[in-house]
């Protein structure tokens, strides 16, 4: 019987790792269904995590180190994919895919989330390389050139006003004529003078060559087509949240989550169900950061601990 089962190994994982072997529970295990490390390991420069200032160094060798450390005190990394999470009594069961199921008195669900993609060509072939998904992230290395925003959500528009202040120029399409975003940030955006709103109009093709984005082709209602000259595009079209390992047979969730799949958690990480918890981008409210995700990570692995002196 393990004493917690951490179920994804991004910054949240990790760190909730670190956090409950460091304090001293014995059998840990991460279950990551590829290599540990998360999102941000697809990302080519990491600038907001304070203590880490090395331009030349990727997401990936910036969690490079953390697994060094996250490791370091005993978590064991199992490789497989968790399809389901199970409460038997007062105790879970993780199923996993080609495995036998593992039981455990505790579980830190630390999945993630996946931006969603809008299926533009050259959206995939430029991913991370003029196509991004983060405007905190990613925003400063278009300091002053001129950028679009795909999408028309609150996301969307919130993002496109956060660049029109570090961008000369935020071209922001979409597909329909009326936003869904919320009236008082639409009339934000709208008020920007920066801001060039491009509705009822579609991104047929992201263009680009061995240095990255240089443009996109765009296509309006009346099928009229125009070519933007710009190095970059934020996609945002929204989120999904990983939570599926939270279903159950019945369909239902294991746990409470909100309208969008997110799970419900209090200020300590625990969710509706006593035993497990919830971090990083899963969560609700969830900042979509790394310094956050590790917060949460440490935040419930503490948490964890607490609950298996409480249960002994
Ligand atoms: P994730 O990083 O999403 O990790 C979840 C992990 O769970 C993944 O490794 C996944 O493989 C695993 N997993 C999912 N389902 C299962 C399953 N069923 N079984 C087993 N394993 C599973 N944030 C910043 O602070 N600064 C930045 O500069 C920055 N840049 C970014 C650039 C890009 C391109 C992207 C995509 C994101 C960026 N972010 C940045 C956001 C940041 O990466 C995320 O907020 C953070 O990684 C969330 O951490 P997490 O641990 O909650 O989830
Ligand atoms: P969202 O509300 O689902 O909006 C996604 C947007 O992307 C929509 O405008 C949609 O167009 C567009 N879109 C979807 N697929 C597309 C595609 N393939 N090509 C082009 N456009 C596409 O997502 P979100 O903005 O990430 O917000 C998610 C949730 O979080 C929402 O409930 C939102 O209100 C909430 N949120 C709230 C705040 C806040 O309160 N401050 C901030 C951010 C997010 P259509 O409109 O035509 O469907």
């Amino acid at each position: 019987m393990l004493d917690c089962a951490i179920i994804g190994g991004g910054p949240a994982g990790l760190t909730a790792g670190l956090y409950t072997t460091r304090g001293g529970l014995k059998n840990v295990v991460l279950f990551e269904k590829g290599l540990p490390g998360g999102q941000i390991t697809q990302s080519s420069e990491i600038e907001n995590y304070p203590g880490f200032f090395d331009h030349t160094k990727s997401g990936m060798d910036f969690m490079d180190n953390w697994q060094k450390q996250c490791f370091s005190f005993g978590l064991e990394h199992r490789m497989g994919e968790v399809l389901q999470i199970q409460k038997n009594g007062e105790n879970f069961s993780i199923q996993i895919a080609g495995k036998d199921p593992v039981a455990t008195k505790s579980v830190i669900v630390c999945t993630g989330s996946t931006p969603k993609r809008a299926g533009v060509l050259g959206e995939d072939e430029f991913f991370g390389k003029g196509v991004s998904t983060c405007a905190t992230c990613d925003g400063f290395f278009y300091k002053n050139k001129e950028v679009a925003v795909l999408g028309g959500g609150d996301t969307a528009l919130e993002e496109a006003y956060y660049l029109s202040n570090i961008c000369s120029k935020v071209y922001l399409i979409h597909r329909r004529d009326s936003f869904r975003a919320a009236p008082s940030t639409v009339q934000r955006v709208q008020n920007k003078e920066n801001i060039e709103i491009i509705l009822d109009t579609t991104v047929t093709q992201i263009l680009g060559d061995d240095m990255g984005v240089n443009g996109i082709l765009l296509k309006d209602k009346n099928e009229s087509e125009t070519k933007l000259e710009i190095p970059g595009i934020f996609v945002f079209v929204g989120h999904n949240v990983n939570n599926s390992v939270l279903k159950t047979s019945e369909n239902n969730f294991l746990c409470d989550v909100n309208e969008q799949g997110q799970v419900i958690v209090n200020l300590k990480m625990h969710t509706s169900v006593e035993g497990l918890f919830a971090a990083g981008d899963i969560r609700i409210d969830a900042p979509k950061q790394v310094i956050s995700a590790a917060g949460d990570g440490a935040i419930a692995a503490l948490e964890v601990i607490s609950h298996l002196q409480e249960r002994s």
